[in-house]
């Protein structure tokens, strides 16, 4: 398939000259109540026609590629096309203008919605109790991480490390830092997985807690993840899991069944909105019992009547955002997660694990997977082993129509490229995406080096590029 990018030289909004202007009606007379320092008679707002604002926008967005446009299997990301049906539902404006101080009687609906969201993210996940209030997944991670120091205080228990394997996404250290933690981190072993001598080693009384995702980020499940949570817990530390690679695992097993204490979900990445550029997200959290006091407030009860906003309990850790999260996008993943059904799911993560082995199967003779270890929803392979830096790659991909996969993570892969082509692509989309990197280990370097050319923007200086941003406004 030729490919050549829309390309405009499109000005900034400002810049447009319409001929036309935006004029305040005059309020004079009906609003004679309100005074005259609060009424607004001038927004700096740009001076463009309805026609000019729409026709900018489109050629942006025809200058854009998304998930609409074709396969994005941006590793870690779960970049999956978004079903419309989802997005119509939360646009609704029964939906959509409910104000979050409306009384709760006249709000049941909406709560029983995210009653029913926190139930059914209780049975995939195994856990006893879930909140929806954090935004999004390394929210849920700090959330995690401040019942773990909650509940250690409360106790009486100084713990104040916690053990992040080498392969983590860096939120992980993140979340655990911000909440008071000292991070201890162990190395992953031949297979790409935990060490465990090395986590035998990084324990001590002062453990609180192993943060851990699973599948990894290389795609690898972890195989002693029961004897991992067994030596967590006779340590007297609790088990986090980073369900950020739920899409891997839906209806097959469990963060409940491996051991897990407390979870968070990225319902931007598994359960149907569409993500990238900074959200609105949603980051759930899920506890075992002992820990659902601790949750942050409030949580959705039903009495059998009724629907109610109540604390979670005592001990929970207060509010970790206004009101009650991101409503829009719980409301995405309840309608999706009725719309698959449990079968429905469980068939999308086997589907996300069969594509990602096909395309392993198609590549695997050129790009060398970082570790022999039977992949489930995504793979790394190393870009030298087809004789390539990443970035080069990446370029090349873009030339011909398709977005790269993630490159340079995670940190223990030279030159990574990290793909995730999620449930939602095809044979044929799967197969053109493995001509291309096929074809791309064989350009030579004098021309992969000139990629991308079919794009708006060629090859940018990409140390200039970081260091001096141009953010005209
Ligand atoms: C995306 C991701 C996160 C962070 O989630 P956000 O919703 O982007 O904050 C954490 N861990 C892993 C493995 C991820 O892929």
């Amino acid at each position: 398939m030729m490919y050549k990018q829309a390309s405009y030289d499109e000005p900034l909004l400002r810049e447009i000259k319409s001929g036309t202007s935006y004029r305040f009606p005059s309020v004079e007379s009906e609003t004679a109540e309100i005074p005259k320092k609060l009424l607004r008679r001038e927004l700096n707002l740009p001076s463009v026609a309805e026609y000019d604002v729409a026709r900018h926008f489109t050629r942006l967005a025809e200058m854009n590629y998304s998930v609409d446009n074709g396969i994005y299997p941006l590793g870690s990301c779960t970049m999956k096309y978004n079903p419309k049906f989802a997005d119509e539902i939360a646009a609704n404006p029964l939906f959509r203008d409910v104000h979050p101080m409306r009384p709760e009687s006249t709000i049941q609906g909406n709560l029983r919605i995210m009653y029913e969201l926190q139930e059914y993210l209780r049975e995939i996940s195994d856990m006893d109790a879930v909140s929806l209030q954090p935004l999004a997944g390394a929210h849920g991670e700090f959330t995690g991480m401040r019942i773990v120091r909650k509940y250690f205080e409360d106790r009486g228990e100084n713990r104040t490390e916690v053990i992040i394997p080498d392969s983590a996404h860096g939120t992980n250290p993140a979340s655990a830092t911000m909440a008071g933690f000292d991070v201890v981190e162990v190395p992953s072993n031949e297979k790409g997985m935990v060490d465990l001598d090395a986590l035998d080693a990084a324990m001590s009384d002062r453990t609180a807690a192993l943060m851990i995702t699973n599948p990894n980020t290389l795609g690898i499940f972890e195989e002693n993840i029961v004897e991992i949570a067994r030596k967590i817990h006779e340590a007297g530390g609790l088990l986090y899991y980073d369900g950020a690679n739920l899409n891997a695992i839906l209806g097959i097993t469990s963060p409940g069944l491996m051991g897990f204490d407390i979870v968070h979900f990225n319902l931007h990445k598994t359960f149907a909105t569409p993500h990238g550029g900074g959200g609105p997200g949603s980051g759930p959290v899920g506890v075992k019992k002992f820990l659902s006091g601790y949750l942050p407030s409030p949580v959705v009860r039903f009495d059998g009547r009724r629907y109610s906003l109540v604390d979670s309990g005592n001990e929970s850790i207060g509010a970790m955002a206004t009101h009650y999260g991101s409503f829009l996008v719980v409301l995405r993943a309840w309608a999706y997660i009725r719309y698959m059904g449990s079968n429905g799911l469980r068939h999308a993560s086997e589907r996300a694990v069969l594509n990602t082995n096909y395309l392993e199967h198609l590549i695997s003779g050129i790009y060398r997977p970082s570790h022999p270890a039977p992949k489930k929803h995504e793979m790394v392979v190393s870009a030298t082993s087809a004789g390539k830096r990443a970035s080069d790659i990446a370029k090349f991909i873009l030339d011909n129509g398709m977005h790269p996969p993630t490159i340079y993570f995670p940190l223990i892969v030279h030159e990574a490229l990290m793909i995730e082509v999620t449930e939602s692509a095809s044979k044929s989309d799967l197969d053109r995406y493995a001509d291309v990197l096929l074809k791309a280990a064989k350009e030579d370097e004098e021309s992969i080096k000139q990629r991308p050319s079919n794009t708006h923007r060629r090859r940018l200086d990409e140390v200039r590029a970081a260091r001096q941003l141009v953010l005209r406004w």
